[in-house]
């Protein structure tokens, strides 16, 4: 037997479809017939599809030939997830189960893009394993974050952003804050995606890296509740403030 990720419905194997990484049964797999939109086919000759959601507008990546869904959207089937409920609990969200989930989901494709965000390139998709359905599995298979070269149009995959991590931030995505460090990119590229920079710290790389160390022992993870008191100076006292730098224009 195996169970359809979106209904929970138990079915014999053949009666099953994959579906982004997971099962579907045929009903859950009907309401999703004409969300996705193919933008770019097989770019630059790779084994992959770029699909954009009908429905909310976020693209992300797949393998040739397999069948995807939105990584944001639920539907009228989805049934909640416990854990997903807990991570929305514990952020004090306030929506219905699927608004919750739908906005978790939604914010961990926005910072998993904001990592892969630099100069030249237009970032188009990635795929996280797991949603929209399972939250903060943080599983780690992935058909890869895509992105436009500006100059050529090529779209190819893109590898994380490096360069100097001298910077502290915290930023607000609706209702919750994330801390993170990163540079320059980074931070512009929250700011892009639709976040406010609450408060930006500059320091040297080794400083900004042992007082994110600290803020994650302290809050275990990087996105918490907007009431969660999260200090950066405490950690950084000698960091300084250049959140100014990354108003949104
Ligand atoms: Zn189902
Ligand atoms: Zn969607």
């Amino acid at each position: 037997m195996k169970q359809c990720i979106n209904c929970m419905t138990r079915l014999p194997r053949k009666e099953v479809t994959e579906v982004a990484w997971c099962a579907l049964c045929a009903p859950c797999l009907q309401i999703v017939s004409d969300q996705m939109k193919l933008l770019y086919d097989r770019p630059g000759g790779a084994p992959v599809q770029i699909h954009q959601c009908g429905w909310c507008g976020v693209s992300r990546s797949c393998g040739i030939g397999s069948r995807t869904r939105c990584l944001v959207c639920l539907d009228d089937r989805s049934v909640p997830d416990p854990a997903v409920q807990k991570i929305a609990h514990r952020l004090e969200l306030d929506g219905t189960w699927r608004e919750n989930s739908e906005f978790i989901a939604a914010t961990t494709v926005k910072i998993r893009l904001a990592k892969y965000f630099q100069p030249g390139r237009t970032v188009l998709a990635t795929d996280v394993h797991g949603l929209p359905w399972t939250g903060f599995r943080w599983l780690t298979k992935s058909h890869g974050t895509w992105g436009r070269n500006d100059e050529t149009g090529e779209v190819q995959p893109l590898k994380r952003s490096r360069g100097e991590e001298n910077l502290l931030y915290l930023v607000r995505y609706g209702k919750v804050l994330k801390f993170g460090r990163g540079n320059a990119d980074r931070v512009g590229a929250h700011v892009s995606l639709g976040a406010v920079p609450v408060l930006v710290l500059s320091a040297s790389g080794q400083e900004v890296a042992s007082a994110r160390d600290r803020l994650k022992r302290l809050h275990r993870t990087e996105m918490v509740s907007q009431r969660t008191p999260v200090d950066l100076f405490a950690v950084l006292p000698d960091g300084l403030d250049v959140t100014d730098q990354y108003q949104r224009h």
